[in-house]
This record gives structure tokens, C-alpha cells and sequence, in this order.
């Protein structure tokens, strides 16, 4: 606690152009979500919403594609690809997805950062949180001195757990870049729907890295957050859903699978 409460110190001393919250001023979008995190492990991996439609529900996100074919990364309205030879690509919108989560951006708050790594910036969002049992989404615009992500390769029938998948996928250690964080803070209570705590991608401006994010450094850049209290589901149609199990609490293979 003794060095949590220092650097939450240290980071309300450098607050710098952090704006007030505000009542938002316009009807706020939900965030939208397909399919369960919990069906994920199980290997529902066939997409069931076209990105096209997707977007009719944000213009940020992040997700996974048709067969677990990356990381999905849905920066200002555009939907991008990091396949797992750490590439980046430009999905069409016929392209499906078998999970995603996606919301109209709106942030409330804003600061310039500087000097934080993966651990830094937790602390620094759970400072400024009204309460951790809201979803927020996050964006991290900056200069970064390095970032480390995987992603994950496309998947064949019959499926494997997504567990199986995550003990042996690609990591990659991107040197000094300029990009954006995107992603979300989830609360406790979406454990089994979505991954609680927190979950970004990365990707450079230049668009020729990103991946799901591991650790970052993070030379100086712009942190903005969007609390969201309304939540929305689209649920899968096909039979792998119907007879997936939801009894069994995943929680552990879910922080094995997305935290290394
Ligand atoms: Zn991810």
C-alpha cells in the first residue's frame, strides 16, 4: 500500500489539463459487446457479427477475428488486423468476429503522462476512477520506448480451448514507436462476459505493429477515459454456443490466457 499511495502522489502532483468530470452532455452509447469471454475459452472461435455492423456500434474497440485470427484493434471508426505474424491488416467489413466489445468514444477525462510502464498506468486509472464498478474505456496516445504484445494464430476445426491456443502464441517486442492503447477497464462483476480488470491493444500510428498488450514504457503521451454505465450483448446463434458450459468458473484460464 505504502508504494501504491506514493505513486498515485506522485502521478496527482503531475496532473496536467486533467478536465473536471462532467455530466455528459449527450445520451451515452453502451458498450457493446458480442459474444462472452467464457464462450471464448471454450472455443467458440466462428465469428457470428460482421465488422460492418460492429461498427454501427462504436467507432473504438478491440476484440478477436473469424477462428481466432488475431487481434482486432477498431481505432477511430477503422477496423485493423494484427495476424499472428505481427503484421498489421485491413479486415473488410464482411469479416467476422466471435468476440469483441466496442463503444461510441466519449471521454470525460483527459491528462498528458509521462515515465509509465503497464503497472504505472493501472494505479495511475484506478486513482482517478469514480469506482471500479463502472466499465471504462481507455486510450493511451504517446511516444513509447518500447511495447511488448502477442497475438494469436488462426485457429482449425475442431477448435481448441482458447487456453491451449495461448500457451503457445507469438510475442513481440516493438522498439521506439509512436501509437495508441485502446481498449477497456471491466469491473468484478463481468467475470464469465468479459475480462475483468484490464484489457488493450496496441497499435503504431504507422500501422506496421501492435498486438494485445503485455508491458509498455512509455516516454510521454495523452491518457483519456471514457466511463461507461451502460451495457449491451449480442449473443452468438450457432450450436457451439448453445452447448457451451457456463457452470464452470474459468476465471483462472482467463488470467493465463490474457496475462501471461
Ligand atoms: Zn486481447
Amino acid at each position: 500500500m505504502g508504494i501504491r499511495n506514493k505513486i498515485i502522489g506522485l502521478f496527482v502532483l503531475s496532473l496536467v489539463g486533467c478536465s473536471p468530470q462532467a455530466p455528459k452532455q449527450v445520451a451515452e452509447q453502451a458498450l457493446f459487446q458480442v459474444s462472452t469471454i467464457d464462450a471464448l475459452m471454450q472455443g467458440v472461435f466462428d465469428g457470428n457479427t460482421k465488422l460492418s455492423e460492429l461498427a454501427k456500434k462504436g467507432d473504438f474497440g478491440i476484440g478477436t477475428l473469424n477462428a481466432l485470427d488475431g487481434e482486432l484493434v477498431l481505432e477511430n471508426g477503422q477496423f485493423f488486423q494484427v495476424k499472428s505474424d505481427g503484421k498489421v491488416y485491413r479486415p473488410s467489413g464482411e469479416t467476422l468476429t466471435p468476440f469483441a466489445s466496442v463503444v461510441k468514444f466519449a471521454p470525460e477525462d483527459s491528462m498528458e503522462v509521462h515515465g509509465l510502464d503497464f503497472p504505472k498506468l493501472k494505479l495511475l486509472i484506478y486513482s482517478l476512477m469514480k469506482s471500479t464498478n463502472y466499465f471504462y474505456a481507455v486510450r493511451l496516445d504517446g511516444e513509447f520506448e518500447s511495447v511488448h504484445t502477442l497475438s494469436v494464430p488462426a485457429q482449425q476445426k475442431p477448435y481448441p480451448e482458447l487456453v491451449v491456443v495461448t500457451r503457445n502464441q507469438p510475442e513481440f517486442n516493438i522498439p521506439k514507436t509512436h501509437g495508441k492503447l485502446t481498449g477497456f477497464f471491466c469491473p468484478e462483476f463481468v467475470k464469465g462476459i468479459n475480462i475483468s480488470g484490464y484489457h488493450l491493444h496496441f497499435l503504431s500510428d504507422d500501422k506496421t505493429s501492435g498486438g494485445h498488450l503485455l508491458d509498455f514504457q512509455l516516454k510521454s503521451g495523452m491518457l483519456k477515459l471514457d466511463r461507461i454505465s451502460k451495457f449491451e450483448m449480442q449473443l452468438p446463434e450457432s450450436g457451439d454456443f448453445q452447448k457451451s458450459d457456463f457452470k464452470t468458473d474459468r476465471s483462472a484460464q482467463v488470467k493465463e490466457a490474457e496475462s501471461k
